[in-house]
Parts: structure tokens; C-alpha cells; sequence
């Protein structure tokens, strides 16, 4: 039997479903946003900018309708008004959350612990984990009122086994596998919200290019392939799928 991971989704797979999709301005946000709107979601789209969210927004609405909305939030500099306020237009705009995904993220330095910037490791452990918290944290009423929630995050091989340089950056990714099992554990039973975390190996986007500037870019998978395995989570199938922390490649 095919592994269900990997098996195309189907037409329609998340009519009616309210997502809601960090870092959507670009790489695999962007493309997990698209593919949901494609597969019938409306989408909320979340970034800090308002131009590439008005491009991605303008792509959707032309090929699904009026099927996505933006949300401007920079993860850097949100304050908790910001978060309360978003939270608040969702339950007003929608009145429940089906899927929560959190792509948003950064890089940092490739440096070594001993000469970590420490307010670059800040910077990068705020916005990968502490901002996914903090927007987990007040969409959750949102999501309790789904009949069948899906959290996912985004995490990387270097948050499973440390490598020499990564920093804060596979430090956050540690830290996010920690949160999904934590969140899920505290769901689980007695809530109809699962959590999982999903690693999408090696990706052809901007991040991946800071991180390996010379490699074969057109080598790698694209975002709208692993794409697919986020539908995945996101769909009825897996309602029964928690604290899983699942590689797409
Ligand atoms: P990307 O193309 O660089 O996209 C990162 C996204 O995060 C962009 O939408 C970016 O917004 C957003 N972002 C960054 N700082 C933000 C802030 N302060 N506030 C709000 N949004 C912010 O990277 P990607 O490769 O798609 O990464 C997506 C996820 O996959 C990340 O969690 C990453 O760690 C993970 N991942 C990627 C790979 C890979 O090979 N690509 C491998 C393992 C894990 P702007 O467009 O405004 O910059």
C-alpha cells in the first residue's frame, strides 16, 4: 500500500476549511497557502509584508475567487495588541480556525557557538519559536471551535540532531519540536485540536539558498511539492494524527 503521505491530494480535499498560514509571503508558506486555496480553504495569509502578501492574496483570488485574506504581522516586533487584534478578526471574520501552520522563519548566522551574536540569537529564537507560541497561544480559542483542527509546524533535520554552525537557528528548531509535543500532549483527549511537526528536508527557496549558496538550486524539491504533504495534515484523513514529527522527504 502507497504511503497516504504521498498520495496526490483530491480536488476539494479542504472546501470550507478557515487555514491560516505563517511566512505566506514567500518559499513554502507561499505555496502551502496557494495549494490550500486550490484545494478549497480560505486562507488567511500572515507575513510582515503587506506587498508580497497583496501578490500571493492577487494570485489566489484570480484562480479560486475571494478565498484569501492577509494579516500583517511582523514576528520581530508584534506586540501582544497585535496578536489579540488578529486573533480577534479571525474569530469576528470567520468564527473558528480549522488550520493553523506556522512556515514563518529565519536563518540567522552560520556561525560557531563560541562567536554567536547574542542579539542575532534573540532575534532568531523570538521570532522561530516564541512568536509560534505566542500566535498558538491566542488562536487557540479559535481553533477549539473547529469540529477538526490541524497545528502544524515547521521544523528542520538540525532541530532532530545538532550540526556544528547552526546556531540559533537548529537551537529554535529543537525548540519547536519541543513545543509541538508539549502542545499536542496537552490537546490530546480532550480537545479536537491536533499538533504535529513537519520537516521539509532540503527545499529550493530563499532560505535554503542563504544557507547553501553554491549548490544546484533546480536539484532540490520544490516548495509546491512538499506543499502536498501539509494539505495532508490539514485534511480529514489525518484527524486522528498527533505529536507526530514527520520528515516530507
Ligand atoms: P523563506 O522562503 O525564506 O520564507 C520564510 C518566510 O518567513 C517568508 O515568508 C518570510 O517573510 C517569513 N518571515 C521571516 N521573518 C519574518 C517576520 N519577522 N515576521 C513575519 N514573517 C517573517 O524560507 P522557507 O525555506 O520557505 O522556510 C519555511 C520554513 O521551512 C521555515 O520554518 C524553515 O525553517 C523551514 N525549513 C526550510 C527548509 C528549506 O530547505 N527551505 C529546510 C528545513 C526547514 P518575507 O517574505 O517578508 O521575508
Amino acid at each position: 500500500m502507497p504511503d497516504p503521505r504521498f498520495i496526490p491530494p483530491v480536488a476539494g480535499l479542504l472546501q470550507g476549511r478557515v487555514i491560516a498560514v505563517t511566512g505566506a509571503s514567500d518559499g513554502i508558506g507561499r505555496a502551502v497557502a496557494i495549494a490550500a486555496a486550490q484545494h478549497g480553504a480560505q486562507v488567511i495569509l500572515i507575513g510582515r509584508s503587506a506587498r508580497k502578501l497583496e501578490a500571493v492574496r492577487n494570485a489566489i483570488v484570480a484562480d479560486h475567487g475571494e478565498v484569501a485574506t492577509i494579516a500583517v504581522l511582523d514576528l520581530e516586533k508584534a506586540l501582544a495588541g497585535d496578536y489579540d487584534r488578529l486573533a480577534a478578526a479571525v474569530l469576528e471574520h470567520y468564527g473558528r480556525l480549522d488550520g493553523l501552520v506556522h512556515c514563518a522563519a529565519i536563518l540567522g548566522a552560520l556561525t560557531p557557538i563560541e562567536q554567536y551574536d547574542v542579539p542575532q540569537w534573540c532575534r532568531v529564537l523570538h521570532i522561530n519559536v516564541t512568536a509560534a507560541f505566542v500566535l498558538t497561544q491566542v488562536l487557540l480559542p479559535a481553533l477549539r471551535l473547529s469540529a477538526d483542527a490541524s497545528v502544524i509546524f515547521t521544523s528542520s533535520g538540525v532541530g532532530r540532531q545538532g550540526r556544528a554552525y547552526w546556531g540559533a537557528y537548529a537551537v529554535s528548531k529543537f525548540a519547536v519540536e519541543g513545543l509541538s509535543q508539549v502542545l499536542a500532549a496537552e490537546m490530546s483527549g480532550n480537545t479536537t485540536v491536533r499538533v504535529n511537526v513537519l520537516n521539509p528536508g532540503p527545499v529550493r527557496t530563499l532560505m535554503r539558498r542563504q544557507a547553501f549558496p553554491s549548490e544546484d538550486a533546480d536539484a532540490l524539491t520544490t516548495p509546491q511539492v512538499v506543499a502536498e504533504q501539509y494539505l495532508w495534515l490539514l485534511g480529514p484523513q489525518t484527524r486522528d494524527l498527533t505529536g507526530q514529527s514527520i520528515d516530507c522527504q
